[in-house]
């Protein structure tokens, strides 16, 4: 009896070979230096920053160098598959405009190497195993979850490292007759791969992040397909679809780095070239004084929903992620300030070895500039896209509006210094409100008074102005003084210079007046450009607002 019949024993419906395999999926015909990509997610739905940081590497470089980058759904884990999940990975894709070269995506395959889900693949998979258990580098393996643990407390108590290695790998050594006869006999297994590793020789290998990295040799027999599906674990699944779909570069979690003398050796067990690996570091937050990782149950800004939902652009998140993909990217930015963010050269040697300090004070920053130099018209189109999913009374507002919101957008915009007010489409309402009279009416009405408080002074001041000098038609210019001759009229100071050199002589200034009206058209008193806002409302919204002043 050979390790061929134990084979075919176990998979009798796989007849095609590696070669065949290796054929079907020939090396890519690419220019040299062209980088093959992948975006790997689990469908577990949730789309971590972090992964966000990772599409964003793998996209720059596939469009760096005119390769390619694809998306892969690693199912295998059915027992953490949720329902919508790939749904949400394609829509986020989308939204950013990172859309996949290759990909599967409701019954559609585009690209020559797949199936792009692993849970198609597995007769792909099946024919590796079936090679490693044919040339002895795998072996089925009959310890029961109760056989494991009892070992690992034996391991534990006698303070040796535990695992499934070395004179603790039980079942590597049964013959194959006998382990031809139990599964024959029907007792359950998973294959293991039979490692030849040392674990006190060192393995050094380079991450492209981290450098040289030593580790110990690996000298654990993993499983490499579980006994209840038939599908691969990861590491497995790892190894022949980055070989097969010609990953040239592979870009994951840190939390995978000591699982590479793992990956490694099963590369070489085949004779395959292993991917460069670039290991991506934690996310890190402030908390207070602290510096912590970011936490997809504690932070909402973790998973990318929080930003569509926030109304954050996607230039504006693609930017901020961009900065802690590299150290050079803001200084780059600036010297290449119209560029596309996938024209930037990524270098993995300027990638955080300690963490990724996600900070989204940056992100408003970066956000404001990018809204602040938009037209009003995308603004207001981008605003009621989101207003649309988001705040449907919202978007009634302005699609009623559509002409007179545009116009508010645009106050101080189109200039060469542009106002940097909204860092996001969800803040801008709360900003605007009070020049819809949908919302102002039903609005809890808290009138900011600063320096006048007085209510007599204030209605006189007011009624005073609209009667006798508010006039549509008048320029800014005529419109200002107008206002300062009220003031001197109610015994205010025309210039706020003249009241500072003498402040005994007036009652205030032309702010304090100037705020009044402000205030008692709008109720705030910090307000965008008053002469735009009072042009744009027109005298009988104008009118109205003061009535009960
Ligand atoms: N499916 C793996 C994960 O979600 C992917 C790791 C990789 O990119 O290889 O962690």
């Amino acid at each position: 009896m050979t390790n061929k019949d134990l084979a075919d024993l176990i998979f009798p419906n796989i007849t095609k070979t590696i070669e065949d395999y290796e054929k079907e999926y020939p090396e890519r015909n690419l220019k040299e230096g062209a980088r093959v990509t992948r975006f790997a997610p689990s469908p577990t739905g949730f789309m971590h920053i972090g992964n966000m940081m990772q599409v964003l590497i793998n996209f720059v470089q596939a469009k760096n160098t005119n390769g390619v980058f694809y998306l892969r759904n690693e199912d295998t884990d059915k027992s953490r598959e949720v329902e919508g999940a790939v749904d949400m990975i394609m829509n986020v894709l989308d939204f950013y405009g990172l859309n996949p070269d290759e990909y599967e995506y409701k019954g559609k395959i585009v690209g020559n190497y797949g199936p792009y889900i692993q849970s198609e693949r597995k007769e792909i998979y099946q024919t590796f195993v079936k090679h490693l258990i044919e040339i002895g580098r795998a072996y089925p393996c009959f310890c029961t979850k109760e056989d494991l643990e009892k070992q690992r407390e034996i391991q534990d108590k006698s303070k040796v490292r535990t695992g499934y290695y070395g004179r603790y790998a039980k079942c590597r050594n049964i013959p194959v007759e006998e382990a031809y006869n139990r599964i024959k006999n029907g007792e359950s297994y998973v294959i293991r791969f039979k490692s030849l590793g040392n674990f006190e020789k060192k393995f050094p290998f380079d991450d492209l992040v981290k450098g040289r990295v030593e580790l110990p040799e690996n000298d654990m027999d993993v499983p490499i397909m579980k006994s209840n599906d038939g599908l691969p674990t990861y590491h497995f699944a790892h190894l022949v679809d980055d070989h097969l779909m010609r990953t040239t570069h592979v870009v994951r979690g840190e939390e995978w780095l000591p699982s590479v003398p793992l990956h490694i050796e099963l590369f070489k067990a085949f004779g395959y070239k292993a991917p460069k690996y670039i290991h991506t570091p934690l996310i890190m937050k402030k908390d207070g004084d602290t510096v912590r990782k970011i936490s997809k149950r504690k932070d909402p800004e973790a998973l990318m929903g929080y930003y569509e939902k926030m109304g954050y652009p996607k230039e504006a998140v693609i930017e901020s992620v961009m900065t802690i993909v590299n150290s050079n990217y803001e200084e780059w930015r600036t010297a290449h300030p119209d560029a596309k963010f996938y024209e930037f050269n990524f270098s993995p040697k300027k990638m955080s070895t300690s963490g990724a300090f996600f900070d989204l004070d940056k992100l408003d920053n970066i956000s404001k500039n990018i809204i602040s130099k938009k037209k009003a018209t995308e603004v207001y189109d981008e605003l009621l896209k989101w207003a649309t999913k988001y705040d449907t009374e919202f978007a009634d507002i302005i699609t009623k509006n559509k002409e007179y919101t545009i116009e508010i957008l645009n106050i101080e915009r189109e200039q060469k210094k542009p106002r940097k007010d909204y860092a996001n489409y969800s803040e801008i309402k709360e900003k605007i409100w009070y020049m819809f009279d949908e919302l102002f009416d039903k609005h809890e009405k808290d009138y900011k008074y600063q320096s006048i408080t007085d209510a007599d002074e204030i209605r006189n001041l007011v009624k005073t102005y609209f009667e006798e000098y508010y006039d549509e038609k008048d320029d800014k210019d005529v419109w200002f003084n107008k206002i300062k001759d009220l003031s001197q009229r109610f015994g205010y100071a025309r210039e706020v210079k003249e009241y500072k050199e003498n402040p005994d002589n007036f009652k205030g200034h032309v702010g304090d007046v100037s705020t009044v009206l402000r205030v008692a058209i709008t109720t705030e008193s910090m307000t965008p450009d008053l002469y735009e806002i009072m042009r744009i409302m027109g005298s009988n919204r104008l009118k109205n607002r003061i009535e009960n002043i």
